[in-house]
């Protein structure tokens, strides 16, 4: 087993099993990063850290969610709580209240997507590991760098996965030539705006990923996790993209503009046009869903509606101007110094190339050790971020701009 999984326990405390444990496992490569990270910054803070560490790492939410959601939240807990009201378990693929106004969604980014072929979740983490269920002996194509859930849970699925090197020599944004031109059948996760580079495709490049698609038969997985931060004229959906619906299924999540991230609500749109091997891809996920989840709850579901209501959307478009300031300030401090630093144009993220030959891992401990700033080493989103940092606007105003002047002073 990888040393971080060798449980750390005395010959007491082990009980000695007899069952076989997933040898998949063995194949991480290395702890959950955001998880390594914490702890690293836990223990330089209880051995004495000068002062308060600013954590630039994590991409969680941090500004609160829209009254009216919370509002629609509170209403449906209550209706809970009487008979009239009540309800039991909910449908497997979301109430149709939450599926039509997924579809008004995309209606709105002039996109036609039926409500059918929506269905509801508790995130896309858990969806981009669910997806795998459903995908048999199919090599598993992963941007490096990329979204760490991507590959840990094909490897903990036991796929076979090929890295799609983004590197700044493709602008972080590569192309289907990065491939090769042997892979058929193959299924492609792409992120746009992307995590943890912050860069975004153009309708163009996306068009070149769908006709590589249709002609090689794959399957694209597009993750719009971050549609939402999408500078103008950048697509917020795979479906702005003609022939996407023959070829693209798309996870869709209320956690970084809406602050859903504790309340936990998403969705995956899975076109009833999907077939291959003579079975729709819908059939097998709702078969999958029927076995495997009994859907997520009335009240998540009421206020993930009201968060696709005008006025939430609105307050939403606050929240991610707030969040693309602060990282667009971290960004200005970086290249002032004369270091290479991207996104914040379409992402809440900042992409940095670590100076002065520092190691991903060299620059995370200077930042944390010196100026008391916990951001994520850029090895963690696979071997292709080496030598590279992400930092994240998803802090306070305050925080960031006295991060900043840290910055300036250190560098
Ligand atoms: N997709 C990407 C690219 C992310 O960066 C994240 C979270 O950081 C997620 C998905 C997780 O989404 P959710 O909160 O809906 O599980």
């Amino acid at each position: 087993m990888t040393e971080f999984l060798i449980l750390r326990m005395s010959a007491e405390e082990a009980i000695t099993l007899d069952i076989d444990l997933s040898g998949n496992f063995s194949r991480l490569e290395r702890g959950y990063v955001f998880a390594e990270c914490e702890r690293v910054i836990g223990e330089y803070e209880r051995s004495g850290a000068p002062r308060r560490v600013i954590r630039l790492g994590i991409g969680d939410a941090t500004l609160p969610v829209c009254p009216a959601v919370s509002a629609a939240f509170a209403a449906a807990a209550e209706e809970m709580s009487h008979a009239e009201t009540f309800r039991g378990y909910p449908p497997v693929s979301g109430y149709s209240f939450l599926r039509d106004a997924a579809s008004g969604y995309y209606r709105a980014l002039g996109a036609s997507v039926s409500p059918e072929d929506i269905y509801i979740s508790d995130g896309t983490k858990s969806d981009a590991g669910n997806i795998y269920d459903i995908l048999g002996d199919c090599t598993v194509c992963i941007p490096d760098p990329g979204y760490p859930a991507y590959r840990d849970c094909a490897i903990m699925a036991g796929k076979r996965t090929k890295d799609i090197p983004a590197a700044a020599d493709n602008s972080f944004l590569p192309m289907p030539d990065c491939l090769g031109k042997d892979v058929r059948g193959a299924a492609i996760w792409l992120c746009s705006p992307g995590n943890p580079t912050g860069a975004a495709y153009t309708e163009k490049q996306l068009g070149a990923w769908v006709d590589f698609a249709l002609e090689s038969g794959s399957l694209i997985l597009f993750d719009a996790a971050y549609a939402a931060f999408a500078a103008p004229g950048i697509p917020r959906t795979i479906y702005a993209v003609k022939g996407a619906e023959e070829c693209a299924i798309e996870f869709y999540s209320l956690s970084k503009s809406a602050s859903f991230t504790g309340i936990r609500c998403a969705w995956c749109v899975i076109p009833s046009a999907l077939c291959s091997g003579g079975a729709r891809l819908t059939e097998l996920w709702r078969r999958r869903l029927s076995a495997r989840s009994n859907g997520v709850s009335y009240p998540v579901q009421r206020a993930a509606q009201a968060a696709l209501s005008k006025i939430a959307i609105n307050y939403a478009d606050e929240c991610v101007r707030y969040y693309k300031e602060n990282a667009a300030m971290i960004k200005i401090v970086f290249e002032g110094k004369g270091i290479e630093a991207c996104g914040a144009a379409s992402s809440p993220y900042v992409w940095i190339k670590c100076p002065d030959g520092y190691s991903s891992e060299g620059f995370f401990d200077r930042l944390l050790r010196k100026a008391q700033i916990a951001g994520t080493p850029g090895d963690g989103f696979g071997s292709g971020g080496r030598g590279y940092l992400r930092l994240t606007g998803f802090g306070t105003r305050a925080d960031t701009e006295e991060a900043a002047r840290r910055l300036d002073t250190l560098l």
